[in-house]
C-alpha cells in the first residue's frame, strides 16, 4: 500500500488545539473529522473553531450533542469521598458542601432503587444507593470507593430505568446551533434505542438540516437494541468511556469487536473512541498497550480511531495525530485487514457492485477507483468491500466531500462537476494525474451509477486505461 493511512483519525477540538495553526498541522499530520464536544465550552468558542476547521481544505466537522447526561451541580469546593461515607444526594438547586451532593436531573431519586451503583468523575468514585427519600428529592448512598468529586462531575447509574431521553432541551440548541454553522455530522450522546435516534433526526430536518447521525453507544440499554440503532443510524461510535462505567470494563474489548462487525456487514462507519493514546495527553510518545489498542481496532475493521482528552487538552495534539496516523499506516500495509463477506444472493445491486469492484482489485490491480458520488453512497459501498487500493471520491458538493472524509480509505478529489458523466471521469483522471495519484501507463475502475437509470444509484464498474480515457478526451474536443 501507499504511504498513507486509509483508517480514518477523529481528533476532539479544544482548547489545546483550535488556533488555527494547530489545526492546520493537525490536518496534514492525518486528521480527517475534527469533533466539537459542545459538553465542554461556549457555543462562541465553538463557533470561531468551526470557522477555523472550515478553512482548512476538507476536513469534517462533528458536532457532538451531549444527550442526558447526568451531572454533580456546584460544590463550594471539592470533597474528598472515602470508603463508608455516607452521601446524601439531592436534587435542591443549592451548592454541595460535605458529603451532601447536587446533581443535576430531578427524576434521578424516583428512578435507581436501593442496591444500585453510581458512579462519580469518570468511574473513578462508586457508592451503593442505600435508601431513597420519600418525597423523591433525594436520595442516600455508601462509599465503596473514594476519590475526589468536584463542581459538574459526571454521573452514571448503570440499570437505572432513566425516564430521559435524547434529544434533551440542550441537544435541540446544540442541533440549531451546528445546522446553523454547517455541521457535517451529528454524534448525539447516550442513544438506547431507535426511536431516539429517530428523534434526533427528527430535530435536524425542523431546523432545515440533513445531516447525517452518529449514535453513541454508551449505554448498557444501547447493547441490547444494538441492532435497531446501527439500522436507524448512519454511522456509530464505540464510546467506551461512558459504556466502560455503565458495564464493566472488561466487557469492552468483546462489545467493540461485536459492534464493530455488526456495522461492518452493515456498511455503516464505525468508530472507535476514548483513552486510545491516554498517556500522551502527558506524553510525547505513546505506551505499547495504547499503540496496540489502535492497531486492535483497525484490525476489528473500524472505520475510524478517535483522540479525544489527547488532542482536545493534550500537551501533545499534533504529535498525537501523526502517532495514531503512523500505527493505523503501518498496521494497514503489514496485514491483511478482515473483509466483509461476498453478498448474498438477493443482496442489493450497489453491494455487488461494491464487492465486485473490490475482488476484481486483485487482478486488475488498478492505480484507483474512482467513484462518482452525489450524495457518498456509492463511495460508502466501494469503502465496506475495503479494497487494496485507493478510492477517489468524484463529488457534486464540496458538504458531501467532507462528509465522506469519515468513510475507510475514501478521498474525496477536487474537481468541477459535470453532469455528462463521461466529461466528469475525464477531469477526474486528469487531476489525480497532476496530484501523481494515477499515471498515464495506469489501469483505473470506475464504479458509478448509469445514465440509463435513476440518479443515486451505483450500477455500473468499469475497468478502464488511463491511455485511452486521455485519447479519447483528446478526440472529443
Ligand atoms: P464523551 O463520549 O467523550 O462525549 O463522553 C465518548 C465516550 O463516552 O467514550
Ligand atoms: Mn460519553
Amino acid at each position: 500500500m501507499d504511504g498513507y493511512a486509509r483508517s480514518k483519525i477523529v481528533c476532539t477540538i479544544g482548547p489545546a488545539s483550535r488556533r488555527p495553526d494547530i489545526l492546520r498541522e493537525m490536518a496534514s499530520g492525518g486528521m480527517d473529522v475534527a469533533r466539537v464536544n459542545l459538553s465542554h465550552g461556549s457555543l462562541d468558542d465553538h463557533r470561531n473553531t468551526i470557522r477555523a476547521i472550515k478553512s482548512l481544505s476538507t476536513v469534517a466537522v462533528l458536532v457532538d450533542l451531549p444527550g442526558p447526561k447526568i451531572r454533580l451541580g456546584e460544590l463550594k469546593e471539592p470533597v474528598q469521598l472515602r470508603e463508608g461515607d455516607a452521601v446524601k444526594f439531592t436534587t435542591e438547586n443549592i451548592r454541595g458542601e460535605g458529603l451532601t451532593l447536587p446533581i443535576n436531573y430531578a427524576k434521578l431519586p424516583a428512578e435507581v432503587h436501593p442496591g444500585g451503583h453510581i458512579f462519580i468523575n469518570d468511574g473513578l468514585i462508586e457508592l451503593d444507593v442505600i435508601k431513597v427519600d420519600g418525597d423523591f428529592k433525594g436520595f442516600e448512598a455508601k462509599v465503596v470507593s473514594g476519590g475526589e468529586a468536584s463542581s459538574n462531575k459526571g454521573v452514571n447509574a448503570p440499570g437505572a430505568s432513566l425516564s430521559i431521553h435524547p434529544p434533551t432541551e440542550q441537544d435541540l440548541k446544540g442541533i440549531e446551533f451546528g445546522v446553523q454553522v454547517g455541521a457535517d455530522w451529528f454524534a448525539a450522546s447516550f442513544i438506547r434505542s431507535k426511536k431516539d435516534v429517530e428523534t434526533v433526526k427528527d430535530a435536524i430536518k425542523a431546523v432545515d438540516g440533513d445531516q447525517p447521525v452518529i449514535s453513541k453507544v454508551e449505554h448498557g440499554e444501547a447493547i441490547t437494541n444494538i441492532d435497531e440503532i446501527i439500522d436507524s443510524s448512519d454511522g456509530v461510535m464505540v464510546a467506551r468511556g461512558d459504556l466502560g462505567i455503565e458495564v464493566p470494563p472488561w466487557d469492552i474489548p468483546l462489545l467493540q469487536k461485536k459492534i464493530i462487525a455488526k456495522c461492518y456487514d452493515a456498511g455503516k462507519p464505525v468508530i472507535v473512541a476514548t483513552q486510545m493514546l491516554e498517556s500522551m495527553v502527558e506524553n510525547p510518545r505513546p505506551t505499547r498497550a495504547e499503540a496496540s489498542d489502535v492497531a486492535n481496532a483497525i484490525l476489528d475493521g473500524a472505520d475510524a480511531v478517535m483522540l479525544s482528552e489527547e488532542t482536545a487538552i493534550g500537551a501533545h495534539p499534533v504529535e498525537a495525530v501523526r502517532v495514531m496516523e503512523s500505527i493505523s499506516r503501518v498496521v494497514e500495509a503489514g496485514a491483511t485487514l478482515r473483509r466483509t463477506q461476498r453478498p448474498r444472493e438477493g443482496q442489493p445491486i450497489p453491494d455487488i457492485i461494491g464487492s465486485l469492484a473490490s475482488q476484481a482489485v486483485e487482478s486488475v490491480r488498478p492505480a484507483a477507483i474512482f467513484t462518482v458520488t452525489r450524495t457518498g453512497f456509492t463511495a460508502l459501498m466501494v469503502s465496506k468491500y475495503r479494497p487494496s487500493t485507493r478510492i477517489l471520491a468524484v463529488v457534486r458538493e464540496a458538504k458531501i466531500a467532507r462528509r465522506i472524509r469519515l468513510f475507510w480509505g475514501v478521498e474525496p478529489l477536487d474537481v468541477q462537476w459535470s453532469n455528462d458523466r463521461d466529461e466528469l471521469i475525464i477531469r477526474a483522471v486528469n487531476k489525480a494525474l497532476r496530484d501523481g495519484a494515477v499515471m498515464e501507463s495506469d489501469t483505473i475502475m470506475v464504479v458509478s451509477g448509469s445514465t440509463l437509470e435513476a440518479p443515486g444509484r451505483t450500477s455500473t464498474l468499469e475497468i478502464l486505461r488511463v491511455r485511452d480515457i486521455l485519447y479519447h478526451a483528446g478526440r472529443k474536443d
